[in-house]
């Protein structure tokens, strides 16, 4: 959408919620959920106080109670945060989300101005927005391909060839190496493709096992939604289809097994399995396929592979892999072991 083109506030408005938001700057975790309501430190005036800032979750409204004093709508939360005006929050909401801009197009020049409450406290009482018709849902909207490439990556640094014990041969098969400038600065970046084999998004990986306080271990572009794909699957449907899938939760998880040479292997990015990546799993498998769920052995990771082999089992063959070592990971299997676990004695 243009800069010049009018944007209709109200269908911005209702497409986006509060939660969204707070996932967007990747603060959602440090919120406590009631009700009604999301509690947390205040993100715009950066308090510490985890009760002064207040989302209601049904009405979509934030309030601030403390340095602030202040609070509004969703598009409010934007401006407060860029610092930036309702038209460029509105512009930042259309990109973030992938929404449709035609849906979010004013339909006469009038509607900007047709919606002068544009920092409502949020004390007022304020209907629940409704969801627009023509706006698709943020979840099922597929990645665009990137029509750039992150290029002059440096292969042989040594958080992936010492720490993370990758070949070469790996890290170039994978695409991934630490870039020096633009986004991804300072950190690995891991393209990310979708099941056509086309590049949606790149992952900055922070290049030390643990991050500074702050500094998130991963970042993901705004916007990227990563429910929808599954890592390395476009690889993966190429392996044999009497080989069983292996599915495992991070980047390096899924090349590392590769670098063992257990090659139709997928990770979710997390502990979790959403819905198109259930539906892109069925899509690739028959009844007679087999799936390995081999997540962390950890408390997210034991409660994830329960909820996955469970929905999984409805149309192929799940096996759930336990390690008996607490915070064992996929990562750390030896070679021995990979093809152990291939043969099914692991
Ligand atoms: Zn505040």
């Amino acid at each position: 959408m243009s800069k010049t083109k009018f944007v209709d506030f109200k269908a911005v408005k209702a497409a986006i919620t509060m939660e969204q938001l707070l996932q967007h700057y990747g603060i959602l975790d440090q919120f406590k959920r009631g009700t009604d309501s999301l509690n947390g430190p205040c993100p715009i005036h950066k308090g510490s106080n985890p009760t002064q800032f207040r989302v209601s979750t049904t009405k979509n409204l934030w309030n601030c109670f403390s340095d602030c004093e202040h609070g509004g709508n969703t598009l409010d939360f934007i401006t407060k945060m860029e610092k930036c005006s309702i038209h460029a929050a509105a512009l930042k909401a259309i990109e973030w989300f992938n929404l449709d801009p035609e849906a979010m197009a004013a339909s006469d020049d009038n509607a900007e101005a047709a919606d002068p409450k544009t920092s409502a406290p949020a004390a007022k009482p304020a209907a629940r927005p409704a969801v627009s018709p023509k706006f698709t849902p943020e979840s099922n909207v597929p990645n665009a391909p990137l029509k750039f490439r992150l290029d002059k990556l440096e292969r042989s640094h040594p958080y992936l060839t010492e720490q993370r014990g990758l070949t070469l041969e790996t890290i170039v098969d994978f695409g991934i190496g630490f870039c020096s400038k633009g986004m991804m600065a300072d950190r690995i970046a891991i393209p990310i493709h979708n099941v056509k084999g086309e590049v949606v998004a790149y992952a900055g990986r922070f290049p030390v096992e643990e991050p500074p306080e702050g500094t998130p271990k991963y970042k993901l572009p705004a916007g990227f939604r990563k429910s929808q794909e599954l890592y390395n699957l476009d690889r993966a449907i190429k392996e044999p289809a009497d080989q069983p899938w292996v599915i495992v939760e991070g980047f390096f998880d899924a090349m590392k097994l590769h670098q063992h040479g257990c090659r139709k292997v997928v990770a979710l990015m997390g502990s979790t399995l959403s819905a198109a990546q259930e539906e892109l799993i069925r899509q690739h498998t028959t009844s007679q396929s087999h799936v390995i769920v081999m997540l962390d052995e950890n408390e997210a990771g034991q409660a994830g592979r329960e909820d996955i082999a469970c929905r999984l089992s409805k149309f192929c063959f799940v096996r759930v892999h336990q390690f008996s070592r607490p915070d064992m990971e996929p990562e750390y299997l030896t070679v021995a072991e990979v093809r152990q676990l291939m043969e099914g004695s692991l």
